[in-house]
């Protein structure tokens, strides 16, 4: 498989440059040549095949030429010991992403990735320095991804006392190879000050320097995987048992949807990695009939397809954070993909605020017992207003619920009181952190590397 670049189609790269040059020269992101299709037989029965060789058969067609079959089995091994529950929460199904080491769907990707930089880098002698800016969920899915990978140090800049606890214990708690530094300042000084390092010819002459963030291909194309899962159970009418974390009362309307009707899954959304990963997979031939992109008040994307145009804009602070996003980077991929007509018949867009998400934590608990992040509560309550809205018949819709409510209980808990706590995050709490602060400054960051 080849990729090019979305700005300008000219030039290709093998899959082992997409990856460990993460944005091309011209500054666009990766795109793979051609969405690669499922073999019939795997088509046919993607719900009740094991998570591990649904990711083998997802990945493959893209990596083939970099890393051999018998690798690939190892690393989907390794990297998912864990799986995507499909469970049913009153009359929909929820996809639960957040069954990994840090709570939140970025495992799928970041723990691919940190495999596959490895074996890319296999015969490299000089170890690799990754930087990493993080404004809370993205810099631990990272740090746990890499923690003890050989060859490879990670560095993520966080900014100082504006991550949660719980965060910055999975960033700053690991040691050994994962180093963690507490920017005196915002997220938007540490994305500058990796961005600066990143671009710093004299500091690439001394170390060699990468980034690990979503816009690296890598960290995509795995997260596929779920899609395929889940779209595959829905079709064959199979749920799983409830989530292990996440006990409910016993009120589920629902057990096997409709068998045999492809499903409507709604993303909860902000820099678009999720959805698009999810385009890929239905192109891939996954039985999903359409996505809608669920937005809070950073609503870019659902503007777009309402107008056709689209304004990138300063974001603003909501409750559910990992979606703050007002210019998100991976709308480049989805125009490469889908023309504005396509897009629309496709993705179907809906915003929703702070006030609302909370309304619906509350009520989802109340009536089903399930407990909800508040952006996979952003999820569910688009599904109701487009269901409100004559936009969609509300039959098999599936919501990504993309974080535990464990990581977000400063907002649920107050809702609706104490959240179980999943065992991944209960040995994080008893971390100890161990960072270096420095100054929102260039010098200080180059001295520390
Ligand atoms: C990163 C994140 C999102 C947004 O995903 P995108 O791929 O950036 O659209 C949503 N929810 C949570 C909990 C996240 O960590």
């Amino acid at each position: 498989m080849r990729y090019y670049s979305t700005r300008s189609r000219s030039e290709s790269v093998d899959f082992r440059t997409a990856v460990l040059d993460g944005l091309a020269s011209d500054g666009g992101l990766y795109v793979p040549q051609e969405i690669p299709q499922y073999k019939e037989t795997v088509k046919s029965s993607l719900g009740s095949m094991n998570f591990c060789d649904i990711a083998f058969e997802t990945i493959n067609p893209y990596v083939k030429d970099a890393i051999p079959d018998f690798v690939l089995e190892e690393i989907v091994h390794s990297s998912y010991p864990f799986y995507a529950p499909l469970v049913p929460v009153g009359s929909r199904l929820v996809l639960e992403l957040f069954h990994g080491p840090t709570a939140a769907f970025k495992d799928f990707g970041a723990r691919f990735m940190a495999r596959a930089f490895s074996w890319l880098r296999r015969n490299e002698e000089k170890p690799l320095h990754i930087l990493v800016a993080t404004s809370g969920d993205t810099g631990g899915a990272v740090a746990d991804g890499f923690f003890d990978v050989h060859g490879i140090y990670v560095t993520v800049l966080y900014p100082k006392g504006r991550v949660t606890p719980l965060q910055e214990k999975q960033i700053a708690g690991l040691g050994k190879n994962i180093r963690a530094l507490a920017v005196e300042g915002s997220f938007d000084d540490c994305q500058r000050l990796a961005k600066t390092a990143l671009a710093d010819e004299e500091l690439k002459k001394r170390m060699q320097l990468s980034s690990a963030n979503s816009i690296n291909i890598a960290r995509l194309i795995p997260q596929a995987v779920y899609y395929a899962a889940a779209a595959g159970k829905a079709f064959a009418g199979i749920v799983d048992p409830d989530g292990e974390v996440t006990p409910r009362l016993n009120k589920n309307t629902v057990t096997a949807a409709g068998s045999g009707t492809p499903v409507t899954f709604c993303v909860p959304s902000g820099n678009f990695g999720n959805l698009t990963a999810g385009l890929y997979a239905m192109r891939m031939g996954a039985p999903v009939k359409q996505f809608i992109a669920a937005t809070n008040i950073n609503k870019t994307v659902p503007d777009y397809l309402a107008t056709g145009e689209y304004k990138a804009r300063v974001s603003e602070a909501t409750i559910s954070n990992a979606m703050d996003v007002g210019a998100p980077s991976n709308f480049e991929r989805m125009t490469a993909h889908l023309s504005y007509k396509d897009m629309r018949s496709v993705i179907l867009g809906v915003s929703v605020s702070d006030d609302e998400t909370r309304k619906t934590i509350e009520r989802v608990f109340s009536e089903t017992g399930y407990y909800f992040d508040p952006h996979s509560a952003v999820g569910w309550k688009g599904v109701d207003k487009l269901i409100a809205e004559d936009k969609i018949d509300g039959k098999q819709v599936g919501i990504l619920s993309t974080a535990h409510p464990f990581k977000f209980s400063e907002v649920v808990e107050p809702l609706v009181g104490a959240v179980p706590v999943p065992s991944s995050l209960s040995l994080a709490m008893e971390r100890t952190v161990n960072a270096q602060a420095i100054p929102a400054e260039y010098e200080a960051l180059l001295e520390y590397l």
